[in-house]
């Protein structure tokens, strides 16, 4: 169905402040100090989520900073009410729409490739610079992201999740998240160069865009079409030799589409 004109500009939205200014890639030498989230106090979730943590770490997640960005966040937040009691599963679960907000395993993991990108390597306890989510959806990862990232831009396709994000998100007051509402196939080239870029969906390649708006030393994860079984993670490398491809595990994430709705 065509959508009637909207009264504001659809891209971008932003939700708090307007892009800063180049900034670097890495943050050399500053300590990943995750402000807490501010929000409810709940001792029931906190000790809940406390132990999705100790699994995640048990399940191999090494890098304090993810530990710490997941232990942050309140997942059960970012679902509806019905939901909430499974939000520290490791699950996927709906979040409208036929979309699903990623299970904490993926999540985890795909940050910690994100900070284990060139630029960051050799420095375990760093913040990344400036970081472009695909796929907004509910919201949980681009808070995720905030904890580890000096600025978040986030775009979101559907009109309904985006909305739903900023809701989410807004208690959480989180002034480094960026919310976009947008065909993130264009990336956001004003929110760039990117030290990372994560997508939470996956199409038959990764936009060229992305390469183009990815710094030098950061690193794109994403999930990408494989063969014709499915999909896999992909990380790829910008570095001063070139581009550097490498294809990990199965995965299994709703599909990149073109466009806004
Ligand atoms: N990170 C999200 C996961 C949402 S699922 C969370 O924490 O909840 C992936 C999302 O990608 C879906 O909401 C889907 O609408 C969105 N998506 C798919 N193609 C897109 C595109 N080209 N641009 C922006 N978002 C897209």
């Amino acid at each position: 169905m065509p959508q009637p004109p909207r009264p504001r500009p659809t891209f971008p939205v932003t939700l708090s402040r307007p892009p800063a200014a180049a900034a670097p890639v890495g943050g050399r030498g500053r300590p990943a100090a995750a402000p807490p989230v501010s929000g409810p106090p709940s001792m029931a979730s906190d000790a809940v989520r406390a132990r999705m943590v100790q699994r995640l770490a048990a399940q191999g997640i090494a890098d304090e900073r993810v530990l710490r960005a997941l232990a942050a966040v309140p997942r059960h937040a970012f679902v509806d009410g019905a939901l909430a009691a499974q939000a520290y599963e490791d699950t996927s679960l709906p979040i409208g729409l036929a979309q699903t907000i990623s299970k904490p395993s993926v999540v985890a993991r795909m940050i910690e490739l994100l900070l284990a990108a060139p630029a960051l390597a050799d420095q375990p306890q760093a913040r990344l610079g400036r970081v472009l989510e695909i796929g907004t959806g509910c919201g949980y990862q681009a808070a995720v992201l905030a904890q580890v990232a000096r600025e978040v831009y986030s775009i979101e396709r559907l009109r309904g999740l985006h909305e739903k994000a900023r809701t989410n998100l807004r208690p959480l007051r989180l002034p480094t998240v960026h919310l976009l509402l947008g065909d993130g196939m264009q990336g956001y080239a004003v929110g760039g160069p990117y030290a990372g870029i994560i997508s939470a969906a996956g199409g038959a390649e990764l936009p060229a865009t992305w390469l183009d708006q990815l710094a030098v030393g950061g690193r794109i994860v994403a999930p990408v079409q494989s063969g014709n079984t499915g999909q896999a993670l992909v990380i790829i490398d910008k570095t001063n030799r070139g581009i550097e491809r490498r294809l990990l595990e199965a995965v299994n994430f709703v599909p990149l589409k073109s466009g806004i709705a």
